[in-house]
């Protein structure tokens, strides 16, 4: 996809700070960070969100679960974490490329 921002940060052309990759997945800090720690992991392969996803993509979609978890560790906010995705513009999807915001690292409950 030419001119998905994510696709663009997956092959190196745009620039992101990443915190996690493999051959599949990618994981970089929230360019506008709504919670202290913001982290948003994409697979690398572009599906518009996870409605695009189908039976072949059932291995990748749990592999993200596990690699949140991986980072949440990684980033010392396993005491309180979310992982979440918007799907469709009707619920707030604003970049086309699947991605699970990962967030956390409040001080206390969600402030
Ligand atoms: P969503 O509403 O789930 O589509 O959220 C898209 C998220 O992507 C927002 O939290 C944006 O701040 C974030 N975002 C957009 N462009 C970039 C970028 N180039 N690098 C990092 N995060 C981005
Ligand atoms: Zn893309």
């Amino acid at each position: 996809m030419e001119d998905c921002i994510f696709c663009k940060i997956v092959k190196g052309e745009a620039p992101a700070n990443k915190v996690w990759e493999d051959d599949e997945v990618l994981a970089f800090w929230d360019i506008r960070p709504s919670a202290p720690v913001h982290i948003l992991i994409i697979p690398k392969k572009h599906l518009e969100n996870v409605s695009a996803a189908s039976n072949e993509d059932q291995a990748l979609l749990g592999k993200i679960q596990l690699i949140a978890v991986e980072v949440a560790k990684k980033l010392n906010i396993t005491d309180g974490f979310k992982v979440f995705t918007l799907n469709g513009s009707k619920a707030g999807q604003v970049v086309f490329h699947l991605h699970y915001h990962l967030q956390g690292g409040w001080k206390e409950k969600n402030d």
